[in-house]
């Protein structure tokens, strides 16, 4: 659907966010890009089915920031997201690609945060504002956010928006913003309220989706490994020492990451090199041919510079970061397994882009089966194994008349029984790749309380103890499970899992949650409004009640409280 060579100049972007989108090392527009920019420059409405991964941020920031007036300090572009953790990333994307755009101010506003805080920035005057919806009606309510010279509307993650029970707030956003403004919608799942949306608010909106290839690829043996506890450079050693392999390409997102992780490789004894769209034809085939003659065993490359690769000794593909689609997908592990030969593909994702890897495997229609991290014991016996291939090695090919004759000197004089003084060569003999992995090294796979971000990549469940708490807020003010959850993971910033069974009674609700809670945290969630009533949330004392909703989820450890 998108020209795969387009490139962001093609886009018809502005010099000033060119300069930046070379800075941050990107290379191509990604599919959702290549097929967004040109229709939110020209100002069309953008219905873009695409999910966290795909490039969808860049999609709707770059062409709206080109057609931002600086000269206006009053809020033009208004992006709503689920989550605070989301607002920040978007706000955080703004001002990368706003780097040279003299004047530009994004601001995040979010439940949470003080709203003397939030008053004083809004003050600034900034032209993009992202926001969660609660935080934004809040704001619209005390009249200190102005909308009037609204340009153009995001909803992002429209579904989650949904699933988080803030879509009444987010119609009632959009019922506030000037006819004529431009809306981009992007939601990874089309819910019959989401469609509702779109032809009710926006104006006859270009429907994006990424088409899904279907090819085969049934020599190449499809694993994944879904980052926790270890980082990825971590991890992405364990799997080079412990994986048969001959060449290798690593796939990462920019010119600045291939060459990166490049670097680190090599620090770390491989022989490895970057391929990128920096480096000219000539720069290029010459490292190519330096994989082939096996002078260099590790290319990392992005999906542009390994277009067409076709070197047969390539058994191994590692996609370090995930791929855009479905289609890069299919193009990178594709060299592997070439000339009739076996090849294994392992990728890398975090939890949040578990549904990138679910739509691959849907579109190649293969099972991509999960691996387990190799073990620090798996590690150290592969280094064992090799150890002793070389000792064998020696055997087969030195004359070792002269060393023989030099332990046994070394023993005498040491008065070192043979074994003793083997062990303590084979020490000296491993310099700095030791045998035997450091215990420190198992130090990471532990992680101390996750953070949210942490729980949310690695999906773990929770086994927390929980405590009951009330809310003032109940049926009879039109309050649901879901608004509950929105608020309370918004402003404690918890994530949904961590907030337990919910019940709903006529005038009053309750919830758990984990135990412990802060007491600021506590006084800050009694002010939070949700259905426009103050929570009063306090410690419950134990309410009866039938359930009016089911459960949402049956907590591991009950806290045992009264
Ligand atoms: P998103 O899908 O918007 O969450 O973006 C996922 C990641 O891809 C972010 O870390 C972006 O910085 C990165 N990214 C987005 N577009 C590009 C591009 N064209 N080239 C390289 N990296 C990109």
């Amino acid at each position: 659907m998108s020209d795969p060579s387009a490139t962001f100049g093609e886009l018809q972007l502005c010099p000033q966010l060119l300069q930046s989108l070379s800075e941050l090392g990107y290379e191509t527009p990604s599919p959702v890009q290549a097929a967004c920019i040109p229709r939110l420059l020209a100002g069309a409405d953008v219905l873009g089915m695409a999910q966290t991964g795909t490039g969808k941020t860049a999609a709707f920031a770059l062409p709206l920031l080109q057609r931002v007036d600086l000269s206006l300090n009053q809020p033009q572009v208004l992006v709503l997201t689920p989550t605070r953790e989301l607002a920040i990333q978007v706000a955080e994307a703004f001002q990368a690609y706003a780097r040279h755009l003299p004047g530009f101010h994004v601001l995040p506003i979010y439940g949470g945060q003080s709203y003397q805080v939030q008053l004083r920035q809004l003050s600034r005057g900034p032209q993009v504002v992202v926001g969660t919806p609660g935080r934004v009606i809040d704001h619209l309510g005390r009249d200190r956010l102005k909308l009037d010279r609204l340009q153009a509307l995001v909803l992002d993650e429209a579904d989650e928006m949904l699933r988080m029970g803030f879509i009444d707030d987010v119609e009632s956003i959009m019922a506030q913003t000037p006819e004529g403004r431009q809306t981009a919608l992007f939601s990874a799942t089309m819910p019959e309220q989401i469609r509702r949306i779109t032809t009710q608010y926006m104006n006859n909106p270009e429907e994006i989706r990424i088409a899904a290839k279907t090819s085969t690829v049934a020599n190449i043996e499809q694993l994944c490994w879904k980052v926790e506890g270890v980082n990825k450079l971590d991890a992405l050693t364990r799997m080079l020492e412990t994986e048969d392999y001959d060449g290798v390409i690593l796939f990462a997102r920019t010119k600045t990451a291939t060459t990166e992780l490049a670097e680190k490789l090599e620090a770390r004894g491989y022989a490895a090199a970057a391929l990128n769209g920096d480096m000219n034809q000539a720069q290029r085939e010459r490292t190519v041919s330096r994989l082939k003659g096996g002078q260099l065993d590790i290319l990392v490359a992005t999906d542009v510079a390994a277009r067409g690769l076709d070197v047969d000794r390539i058994s191994l593909v590692i996609n370090y970061d995930i791929p855009y689609d479905t289609e890069a997908y299919v193009h990178r592990i594709g060299r592997t397994g070439r000339a009739g030969r076996q090849g294994r593909a392992i990728l890398f994702y975090a939890h949040r882009e578990r549904r990138l890897l679910k739509a691959i495997e849907k579109a190649t229609r293969q099972p991509i089966n999960p691996m387990p991290l190799p073990s620090r014991d798996q590690v150290t016996q592969k280094r064992i194994a090799s150890f002793r291939d070389r000792v064998v090695e020696v055997f087969g090919g030195e004359s070792l008349q002269f060393y023989r004759d030099l332990s046994h000197q070394l023993a005498e004089e040491l008065k070192l029984e043979p074994q003793d003084l083997a062990a303590a060569l084979l020490y000296l003999a491993q310099q700095d790749k030791p045998l035997q992995l450091p215990p420190e090294a198992a130090a990471p796979e532990k992680p101390k309380k996750p953070s949210k971000k942490e729980r949310k990549d690695n999906g773990s469940d929770s086994d927390v103890p929980w405590e009951s708490y009330r809310l003032e807020v109940g049926r009879s003010d039109g309050v649901q499970v879901k608004h509950i959850v929105g608020a309370i993971a918004n402003e404690a910033d918890l994530d949904s899992r961590y907030i337990g069974r919910i019940k709903l009674h006529q005038n009053f609700s309750t919830v758990d949650l984990p135990e412990g809670m802060p007491p600021e945290l506590l006084k800050h969630l009694q002010g939070v409004r949700i259905c426009g009533k103050p929570t009063k949330l306090k410690r419950d004392k134990g309410a009866g009640g039938e359930y009016d909703e089911a459960p949402r989820r049956k907590p591991k450890k009950r806290a045992l409280k009264s």
